[in-house]
């Protein structure tokens, strides 16, 4: 286990609403680490709908998932939080009033004085595939993410998943072209068709049956098999932190998004309260906020002084604009 990680604030989860949070906090001196399971940040707009426009930004007449995942990183950068990608929040823990112990699915650990929990419809799970007798071979031939390209190096791969039928991908257009130039050059074979038949022994695939769409199986000798089949959303470790909770949200009070417990604020998609609209404005709100009540747990002898970004010296010398 790695040493001990002190912060202002943790928060759970790198969506849109866990790195506007980031801004919030930032313009109050708060210093923030994220956790995400993914290995990028933007939560569902970059999981799910990375080229889908967004039309509902205050200001902003259109953006994409993506966009909007990029611009949120360009506004945070002045703010230098420290992002731990590809890692769960497993366990959170009170050890003060308030000071929390929050540790990760990697052996990292942190001691921090809120937690911010901006952990979405939780955490993205594969959805299982439709391949009988596949669960021996899962996380040991047969992966659901790609979390490092250098562990499938020289391997002989299956990847499953990406169409409906023999001329229509879900993928974007670029990566579809790109899969297509791949297969004209030889580098990989397509196949329409699907999965029937596994075979190999103690967790290893040594070939794949592969049904055509005309019905003649083909057998495929492979090291890995990656199938794609869509992503769900679970709510994961969060349930298990000894907090309220309401049809797998957590119930806030709308002073400033804090739960039952003092110094744990929950913020974004996660959380209920009366009224409550998933959208993205309402998360960015909430995270406003959240970091005043914040800043009363991280500097309990500073008064907070109201100030507009636009006429404010103090906070432009912050955003490095002044
Ligand atoms: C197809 C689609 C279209 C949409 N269009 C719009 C729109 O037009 N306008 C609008 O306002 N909203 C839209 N939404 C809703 C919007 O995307 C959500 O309101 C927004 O993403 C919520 O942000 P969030 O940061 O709260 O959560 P999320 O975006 O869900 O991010 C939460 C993050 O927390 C991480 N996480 C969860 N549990 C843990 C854990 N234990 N440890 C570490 N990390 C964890 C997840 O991996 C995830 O990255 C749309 C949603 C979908 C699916």
């Amino acid at each position: 286990m790695s040493d001990t990680i002190k912060t202002d604030v943790l928060i759970v989860g790198a969506g849109p609403i866990g790195l506007f949070a980031v801004f919030e906090l930032g313009l109050l001196d708060i210093k923030a680490h994220l956790v995400d399971i993914l290995d990028k940040v933007g939560g569902q707009c970059a999981e799910l709908y990375p080229e889908k426009p967004i039309y509902d930004i205050p200001g902003i007449p259109f953006i994409t998932g993506h966009g909007l995942s990029d611009a949120l990183m360009r506004q945070i950068k002045p703010f230098g939080p420290t992002f731990h990608l590809g890692e769960m929040v497993t366990t959170l823990e009170k050890i003060g009033d308030p000071l929390f112990r929050v540790a990760t699915d990697r052996g990292k650990v942190f001691e921090t004085k809120s937690v911010v929990i901006a952990a979405g419809g939780g955490s993205f799970q594969p959805k299982p595939p439709p391949i009988n007798g596949i669960e021996p071979y899962e996380n040991t031939s047969v992966f659901y993410a790609v979390r490092k390209m250098d562990a499938f190096r020289d391997k002989r791969l299956l990847i499953v998943g990406g169409g409906d039928s023999a001329d229509e991908f879900r993928g974007a257009p670029d990566s579809v072209n790109k899969m297509r130039a791949l297969v004209a050059a030889g580098d990989m074979d397509l196949k329409i068709g699907q999965v029937s038949g596994l075979e190999g022994g103690d967790g290893q695939l040594s070939a794949c049956s592969v049904k055509g769409n005309d019905g003649v199986a083909t057998r495929i000798e492979v090291d890995t098999m990656l199938p794609f089949f869509g992503l769900t959303m679970k709510l994961g470790p969060v349930a298990d932190w000894g907090l309220k909770m309401e049809d797998e949200l957590i119930p806030v009070d709308t002073a400033a998004f804090e739960t039952s417990m003092r110094g744990l604020f929950a913020i974004g998609d996660i959380n209920t309260y009366p009224g409550k609209l998933k959208l993205i404005l309402s998360g960015f709100h909430e995270a406003a906020l959240m970091a005043q009540k914040a800043h009363r747990y991280v500097y309990p002898d500073k008064k907070l002084v109201f100030q507009y970004t636009t006429s404010s010296t103090n906070l432009q010398k912050k955003l490095g604009v002044a």
